[in-house]
């Protein structure tokens, strides 16, 4: 088979997505189903779906064109707040998008009249991680503004922690999501049908017992995909952590000494990496690299490490594997590694399923 792959069980996933939607589902928590790392496949996106997320997210716009083509039968929530330069297609395909900029909004708006549409609006909500996210003292004059722009829906608010700075979802930053959800309602007198809380980051707050209050969604990619929680990268209790591996080939194997010998200046990624001398080693090189891997990213099996890698070439050091050149070797990825092998052209993608279910037609 071809190589370098990374072999994705469409059952595996659906079932990480399963058990995320009863458990969250007891708390009142419905699941958006993050596909940004998936490059907009509708295989994966189906296997969401079959497992019972009740929409799909995705940060790009290109990856929900992708899924509409493929017919993938979803509400869709873009979950990136859109270009304004992107604003006729956000409008077009993507149901819902999260916002932050009432410029932004104005576009959609005016682009959805153009196109006799409605379209949804989050409001993202700035709760201490300072990536995206209005200002909360700001929140309610955006409501306003939003609620009077036509062919806009206001579907609710939202907040992403742990993204950028490592915010930890907790009782006193969820506490004033939910408020601030209460005050929308009080002052303006409507519902606000969408509370969401967060992403996979949000999991071990939102099992642990704590009040939920009034977050009623979560946008989850990298725990379905990969089977862990984010604050900590462990793994979630009864999920797979091998839904999606990397296989690539080695194309040559040699013992070689460790220590690099002449005189020592920078890697072909600037830097100069440190050198010690262990004598003389059993390296591999496989044919996958940065354009296709964040090698830091990837677990290899017991026994092989991964020493580093340039643009086309993946380092490995073995004590007690045979690899000979055209050996396989099988890695778990970290979410930077899948999200680079999942758009690089050079990796195949092979899609393993008990069913054809997952197919769209
Ligand atoms: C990426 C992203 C998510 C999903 O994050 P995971 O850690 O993959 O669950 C949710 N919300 C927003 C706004 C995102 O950008």
């Amino acid at each position: 088979m071809t190589a370098p792959r990374l072999g994705i069980d469409l059952d595996k996933i659906c079932h990480n997505a399963r058990i995320l939607v009863e458990r969250l589902g007891k708390h009142g928590i419905s699941v958006t189903g993050v596909t940004k790392a998936t490059l907009g496949s509708a295989e994966i996106a189906v296997a969401l779906l079959e497992a019972g997320v009740k929409r799909l997210g995705d940060s790009r716009i290109e990856n929900i064109e992708a899924m509409r083509l493929a017919h993938v039968p979803a509400s869709m929530t873009l979950i990136r707040s859109p270009m304004l330069s992107q604003a006729k297609r956000v409008v077009r395909h993507a149901d819902v998008s999260c916002n932050t900029e009432i410029a932004v909004i104005q576009k959609l708006s005016f682009e959805a009249q153009k196109a006799d549409r409605n379209h949804g609006v989050i409001l993202m909500v700035e709760l201490g991680d300072l990536r995206e996210g209005i200002m909360p003292d700001d929140l309610m004059q955006t409501v306003r503004k939003t609620l009077s722009l036509p062919n806009i829906v206001f579907k609710g608010i939202g907040t992403n922690l742990a993204c950028r700075s490592g915010v930890s979802p907790d009782g006193d930053n969820m506490a004033i999501l939910s408020e601030l959800a209460d005050s929308i309602e009080a002052t303006l007198g409507l519902t606000v049908e969408i509370v969401s809380g967060g992403n996979s980051a949000n999991i071990e707050w939102a099992l642990s017992g704590a009040k939920i209050g009034r977050i009623n969604d979560l946008r989850l990619g990298e725990a379905i995909l990969l089977g862990c929680e984010t604050l900590h990268r462990q793994p979630i209790d009864g999920l797979h952590t091998d839904a999606i591996t990397l296989c690539a080939e080695v194309i040559e194997a040699k013992s070689k000494p460790s220590k690099p010998s002449g005189r020592i200046a920078q890697n072909a990624f600037g830097e100069a990496p440190p050198v010690t001398d262990r004598g003389l080693v059993t390296q591999a090189i496989l044919a996958v690299g940065q354009q296709d891997i964040d090698p830091s990213g990837l677990q290899a099996p017991i026994g092989i490490e991964v020493m580093g890698a340039s643009s086309d070439h993946l380092i490995l050091e073995t004590d007690c594997f045979e690899l000979s050149v055209g050996a396989e070797v099988v890695f778990q990825l970290n979410y930077s590694a899948l999200v680079r092998a999942m758009t690089s052209p050079f990796v195949t993608k092979v899609m393993k399923s008990s069913s054809t279910d997952y197919y769209p037609r």
